[in-house]
């Protein structure tokens, strides 16, 4: 629609495709609004529709995935969280331990990532591990350690939701909904987090592409769930010197295709400690949204992911490296230097 058209010529051209039989996705904008039309289009006449009041133009979206899609919502998707806003001008750092191993750990892994300056503490209590031998998760007293550990801290909480039957109790403790990599294409997950009322973080798989990765975000968005965030963990590609490959163009492209928020795990991205803070800072300049870092108050005692968590202080680095990017390209990342409080317990 045009810019500022009224409401009455917004639901005249609604009232006219409900006509046709034809499902119609609204999306009010802040100057305008889009409405989109899924499926079988064929008795729509284009010309007939851009003759009514108020419509500005009719645009066939050739792409497979439509609600994904930024000509749909040409501005970008902010997915707010009270005051913490994912997609707008602040590069959001998520940090933390890959898992939820114990009080002491989630508790003094907490307070380091919010010294630093990150908004939301990560940590996994449902572990998607290679090895049905290796630490599966502490499932629920996992969560409620996070949440205590998050609240203690004002961070909000992101953690992995492995079924369709642990999301019930995971959106009780977390603020955003984490899809796995090996996840990423479990549709009927995708089709029940599209009725969660948290916003979902979903992870590109390790052989996917830029469009199944967008497609699969649309099972969501097609469910009713318009709040999902994208994360570039890394693909598996012919390379074999790292555990995977981070794929930083990934970045600009999923920005240029869709309206949605893209982070990038430059943990899970490349494994490697040493190889963090330089992905890390490459996302940023990139144009990432925001963050995904594993950091341990112990890495070397890690139950799982040691070998890629940072340690506290190597975070405070990468933070303050951050702050000296972020505002080269136009954004800005916290800059408050948060009060040093030490873990009481
Ligand atoms: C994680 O974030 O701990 C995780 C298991 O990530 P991925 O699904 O990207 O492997
Ligand atoms: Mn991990």
């Amino acid at each position: 629609m045009e810019e500022g058209a009224p409401e009455s010529q917004i639901e005249k051209v609604m009232a006219h495709l409900l006509e046709k039989g034809i499902k119609v996705h609204r999306s009010d904008g802040t100057t305008r609004t889009v409405l989109g039309v899924i499926g079988d289009a064929s008795s729509l006449d284009k010309g007939l529709i851009e003759t009514f009041d108020g419509v500005f133009e009719v645009v066939k979206v050739s792409e497979p995935f439509k609600l994904t899609n930024r000509k749909y919502k040409p501005e970008g998707t902010v997915v707010q969280i009270d005051d913490v806003r994912i997609g707008g001008d602040e590069v959001v750092v998520m940090a933390g331990p890959c898992s939820a191993e114990n009080e002491q750990q989630v508790y003094s892994s907490a307070a380091a990532v919010k010294r630093a300056g990150a908004k939301i503490l990560r940590g996994g209590a449902f572990k998607p591990r290679s090895s049905p031998y290796s630490f599966q998760g502490l499932g629920e007293a996992g969560l409620r350690l996070l949440r205590t550990a998050a609240n203690e801290h004002n961070l909000k909480l992101v953690s992995e939701v492995m079924d369709i039957s642990q999301i019930e109790l995971v959106e009780k403790y977390v603020d955003i909904l984490q899809v796995g990599a090996r996840n990423m294409q479990n549709y009927t997950l995708l089709r029940e987090l599209g009725r969660a009322r948290k916003p979902v973080l979903l992870k590109r798989g390790i052989s996917a592409t830029i469009e199944e990765w967008l497609l699969s975000a649309e099972y969501v968005l097609a469910g009713g769930n318009r709040n999902v965030i994208l994360c570039e963990r890394g693909i598996r590609t012919f390379e074999s010197y790292l555990r995977n490959t981070l794929d930083i163009s990934a970045i600009p492209v999923v920005k240029k295709l869709s309206h949605l928020p893209i982070i990038a795990d430059p943990s899970h991205g490349t494994g490697r400690r040493d190889k963090v803070a330089p992905m890390a800072r490459a996302a940023v300049a990139a144009g990432a949204d925001g963050l995904l870092i594993e950091v341990h108050c112990d890495p070397d005692k890690a139950l799982s992911d040691g070998a890629q968590s940072l340690f506290p202080s190597q975070f405070d680095q990468l933070m303050a490296e951050l702050r000296t990017i972020a505002p080269a390209i136009g954004r800005s990342i916290c800059v408050e230097p948060v009060a040093r409080r030490g873990w009481a317990r």
